[in-house]
């Protein structure tokens, strides 16, 4: 059966924003005004604003061979999330701007739009604007995210103490591994097209990298235990180089324990089957999205019984450096190598 493809030139570029957002429901009291006027209208009712903004580029951030562009749409959305819950933010309105070539149809951008609107629907944002545009080539997106937190709640990087427990949600490192198996994948496809790719029960490391979600579970929880944490980000780029900016700016040192770093039993399986070592990927892999924060020692009991929170170590003196502490009893300088640390 043929696909439909309707070009987006018989729309023109006001019809396509006004076939986009045809459905808009709008979700957030805060969301004054939506899309539809020069600039959108929001009211926080006196709490602070919070506001990132992040771009994905094709063929640098993410590859239309093996990324469904609903899943692109979800994952471009959860990314900028992440960073508002990472600042114990609410998120409550996104922008998306898009720019496309004319390789894109009205179906294309529209599974795109479904993927952003189930990330709206599932973490109650509205999105209230945006901007399109053509590129000569490749898919380009940007969004940027809002949200409220009541006053001077919001946890910065640079406010860890010496003495913090440092602390991980989920797991780590499997987002990289999907990845990694993605690439193997087209490669094989690639040489051969007619080898059907094997990706049968790696369901979790493919989903963690294609279809990531942000944890607003996690603010929720720690706001129900009353526990403000002393410093938090999000785990973007590699555990190693997140524990590295938030000891940097807090101007303290860390000791990290290699055995306390969660990583599933899945991950670990497929690590061994690339030869890979499981720290390596949680230490150095990235896009897992998790949340990487220091709290006071007083508030371990109200975490201890939360499986989805790791004391992975805690801040020291800045006299002690940065340093993990290995299984093997070995004791090695912390460095960042970020989520390219794999790539040739
Ligand atoms: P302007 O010329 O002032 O930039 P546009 O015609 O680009 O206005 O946008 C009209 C309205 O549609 C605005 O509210 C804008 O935020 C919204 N909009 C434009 N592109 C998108 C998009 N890709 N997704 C959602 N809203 C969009
Ligand atoms: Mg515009």
């Amino acid at each position: 059966m043929e696909e439909e493809r309707t070009e987006i030139q018989d729309l023109g570029e006001f019809g396509l924003i006004e076939y986009l957002t045809r459905n808009i429901e709008i979700q957030n009291a805060s969301t004054v005004l939506g899309v539809g006027d020069d600039a959108a209208v929001i009211d926080h009712f006196g709490k602070q604003t919070v506001i990132s903004t992040d771009m994905l580029v094709e063929g640098i951030h993410f590859d239309l061979m093996y990324t469904p562009l609903k899943h692109l749409g979800y994952k471009s959305v959860v990314v900028n999330l992440s960073d508002i819950y990472a600042m114990n933010a609410t998120p409550t309105q996104i922008t998306v701007s898009i720019a496309f070539s004319n390789r894109f149809s009205l179906e294309a951008l529209n599974e795109f739009y479904e993927g952003v609107y189930a990330a709206c629907e599932k973490y109650g944002v509205d999105l209230v604007g945006g901007d399109t545009s053509n590129s000569q080539k490749g898919f380009v997106i940007s969004v940027t995210a809002i949200g409220e937190v009541t006053p001077d709640t919001f946890v910065k990087r640079s406010t860890a103490q010496k003495g913090d427990l440092l602390c991980v949600t989920g797991d780590l490192g499997a987002a990289y591994l999907g990845l990694t198996l993605l690439e193997r994948e087209k490669k094989i496809f690639l040489e051969s097209p007619t080898v059907k790719p094997d990706l049968e029960n790696q369901t979790y490391i493919i989903g963690r990298q294609l279809k990531p979600e942000a944890r607003k579970d996690i603010i929720e929880f720690l706001q129900q235990e009353d526990i403000l944490p002393t410093a938090m980000m999000d785990v973007s780029d590699g555990l190693s180089s997140e524990i590295l900016h938030i000891a940097k700016q807090s101007n303290l040192g860390v000791v990290l324990y290699e055995e306390k770093i969660p990583i599933a039993q899945e991950s670990k399986e497929i690590a061994m089957k690339f030869g890979l070592d499981p720290t390596a990927c949680a230490l150095s892999g990235g896009e897992d999205y998790e949340l990487l924060f220091t709290m006071k020692q007083q508030d371990y009991d109200k975490i201890v019984l939360n499986e989805q929170i790791s004391v992975i170590g805690y801040m020291a003196d800045i006299s002690e450096g940065a340093h993990i502490h290995t299984k093997g009893g070995n004791k090695f300088k912390l460095v960042a190598q970020g989520w390219n640390a794999f790539k040739q």
